[in-house]
């Protein structure tokens, strides 16, 4: 027999609120603790004092726990105590010993056992000129995540190499100057800063040079191995959205959420145009399409961490959506895939002839 501790702070003391976080919470104790309903054999709840309209249990029998015993009760009153926090104890008895059992602590009670906390990430991967910046910067706002763009890692690379002279198909003396390399991020209101030996290159790493460097050197194994490094070190113990080319797929497999953005590359090209254009920069539409057309070419064939779409990843084709409906598309991905817990429920309202996304179950 193991016993399972949890946690949940719920937004309001609502009966809505408190029974859709104690299912969300018992639903990652199952999932994480990969254990059948049959085997609990008792869950007992307690709720700060501020947390009167229903009873949790209530969520554990709608959930199927019907044949366990249930106990809901008021958690001892602590001055300094979390408000509104929905406690769990689960006994299970799934032929594991104790020290298997995993913890969950959810949202803001994740402060009180920071060791157990469960976080959340957002992979978000495509090719290139998709808008995937656009959408995981939104998607990190609104949910008040960390938003990590891996693409300005490996531009990082790329301008430091160019800087160098290095030449950039040599993997050898690629691996040699960067191992020189350093490379920080910083995240100054959500927007993402690269420092390269200190000094801030963020501006620097948007031309069409570093574009077409950065998917050079992204072929060279030793460049992923260094950044990935770096990439899961970022991701550690934060919610985080992250953006790139192999993030479900290779650098956070276990990400909660897997989106892949596509578009057709003309309307691509199109968009990476009117932004050119906007910023007062003369470009041709066909040089763009080309530009876009040789890096996607690089990252779908190159033998290591290619871009593709991981298997459980929920595409969006945004060819004839605006970055509205993309976003609120991602927010019921992310609404179904977390239990509610996260992003907005599917409403006919939003997006007009937006069609509900299909979940990969
Ligand atoms: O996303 P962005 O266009 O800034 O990425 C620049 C290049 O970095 C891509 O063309 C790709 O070659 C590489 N990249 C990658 N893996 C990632 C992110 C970017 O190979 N996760």
């Amino acid at each position: 027999m193991i016993a399972i501790r949890g946690a949940i702070s719920v937004d309001h003391n609502t009966r809505e609120d408190i029974l859709s976080s104690a299912k969300q919470m018992l639903k990652e104790i199952i999932k994480i603790n990969r254990m059948e309903i049959r085997q609990i054999i008792s869950v007992i709840f307690s709720v700060t004092n501020d947390l009167n309209q229903a009873y949790p249990a209530a969520a554990a029998r709608e959930l199927g726990i019907t044949e366990a015993g249930l106990m809901c009760q008021q958690e001892m009153y602590v001055e300094s105590g979390l408000p509104k926090c929905l406690r769990v104890m689960v006994l299970a008895e799934t032929g594991d010993e104790q020290s298997s059992a995993r913890h969950i602590y959810m949202k803001e009670a994740a402060r009180l056992r920071p060791e157990f906390a469960r976080f959340f990430a957002v992979a978000v991967d495509g090719p290139a000129g998709v808008g995937k910046g656009t959408l995981a910067q939104n998607l990190a706002r609104a949910l008040r995540f960390i938003y990590v763009d891996t693409g300005a890692m490996y531009r990082a690379a790329a301008y430091f190499c160019l800087k160098k002279d290095v030449p950039l198909t040599d993997a050898e003396q690629v691996e040699n100057a960067l191992a020189n390399m350093c490379l920080s991020i910083e995240n100054q209101n959500n927007i993402q800063r690269i420092l390269l030996d200190g000094v801030d290159v963020t501006d620097e790493l948007r031309t069409p040079e570093v574009s077409d460097a950065s998917s050079k050197v992204a072929v060279i194994q030793a460049v992923r191995d260094k950044l990935l490094i770096l990439q899961r070190k970022t991701a550690e113990g934060n919610n985080i959205v992250m953006e790139g080319r192999d993030i479900g797929s290779r650098v956070l497999p276990d990400a909660q959420i897997k989106i892949y953005l596509d578009a057709d590359i003309d309307e691509r090209a199109g968009r990476r145009l009117k932004d050119r254009d906007d910023m007062g920069i003369s470009s041709d539409f066909a040089e763009i399409r080309r530009e876009l057309e040789e890096r996607d070419r690089r990252d779908i064939q190159r033998a290591h961490s290619p871009l593709k779409r991981a298997a459980d990843a929920v595409l969006i084709d945004s060819t004839h959506m605006s970055p509205l409906q993309v976003m609120e598309a991602a927010m019921c991905i992310i609404y179904e895939k977390t239990g509610g817990l996260y992003g907005i429920r599917y409403s006919q309202n939003i997006g007009g002839d937006n069609i509900p996304p299909q979940i990969p179950h």
